[in-house]
């Protein structure tokens, strides 16, 4: 089984709230009778996952104490022997999910599809922003091998830190320099729905136009080579969502997710 938690938190955000209500949206489409329930490679997905509902957080803005339940949630469901799909919520989550990884998993590889590199040191004074969360689990070496799909934002503050952590980011028009065969390890992957094109993926924060398609995430989640231990579906906002559609769209990219994870 793999655990499913919502984390119903977006008071790490900048420029517009919204994700914390991404969760119950994101299971409204996984559930919908619109769809079956297997993926596309014929693996049936949705009686794999064992919903456990919302992570209790307070929603305030720069909580250690929200980053604490957060990690204590994800180390219970890995020291149970689970994988564990999160739905966001805003990415500052993938910080303390991170951090529970580093007590079970060593030589994490992660990989980051989004359209920002999310490594600044802090956004407005806060550490803990959705803006920050690969700069504090790569201070806190939670993962050996950070790899950025789809970015398309990069300052020079975040190219710099990039360079002094060894990151390989990688634009849309540089995909094609993606080389699952030569990932290892286990890998956990983290997917801000605003690393998909606007056109595919309008119900986030940040629109930032000259995305992937989702058949190109797809495609990159069909191509790692495993085992997938853990995964993040982030930065759902509901209220720029048009007609249900990106929340359909993280619905999918869980159910592919799970299928890839069902696939030893
Ligand atoms: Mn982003
Ligand atoms: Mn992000």
């Amino acid at each position: 089984m793999i655990s499913l938690l919502g984390v119903p938190l977006d008071a790490n955000s900048s420029h517009l709230f919204g994700p914390a209500d991404g969760p119950a949206a994101i299971r409204e489409a996984l559930y919908s009778d619109s769809h079956n329930d297997a993926s596309e490679a014929s693996v049936t997905v949705r009686t794999e996952l064992d919903d456990l509902g919302d992570v209790a957080v307070t929603n305030e803005r720069g909580s250690a104490a929200d980053a604490d339940a957060i990690t204590a949630a994800i180390d219970a469901e890995l020291t149970a022997g689970r994988q564990t799909i999160t739905i966001g919520g805003d990415h500052s989550i993938t910080f303390p999910i991170l951090r529970a990884f580093k007590q079970h998993h060593r030589d994490l590889t992660v990989v980051h599809i989004d359209a920002h590199p999310d490594m600044y040191d802090d956004l407005d004074g806060n550490p803990l922003s959705h803006a920050s969360p690969f700069a504090r689990a790569l201070e806190a070496e939670c993962m050996t091998t950070l790899i950025q799909l789809g970015i398309r934002t990069a300052t020079p503050h975040q190219r710099e830190q990039a360079e002094r952590w060894g990151v390989t980011m990688l634009s849309p028009r540089q995909l094609d320099r993606f080389d699952p065969a030569a990932l290892s390890g286990p890998i956990y992957l983290s997917v801000d729905l605003d690393g998909l094109d606007p056109s595919a993926a309008p119900g986030v924060s940040h629109h930032e136009p000259g995305g992937m398609t989702v058949r190109e995430v797809l495609d990159v989640i069909d191509s790692l080579p495993g085992p997938i231990v853990g995964a993040d579906v982030v930065e759902l906002n509901p209220t720029r969502d048009l007609v249900d559609m990106t929340a359909m769209v993280a619905a999918k990219l869980v159910k592919e997710i799970a299928g890839a994870m069902l696939t030893p």
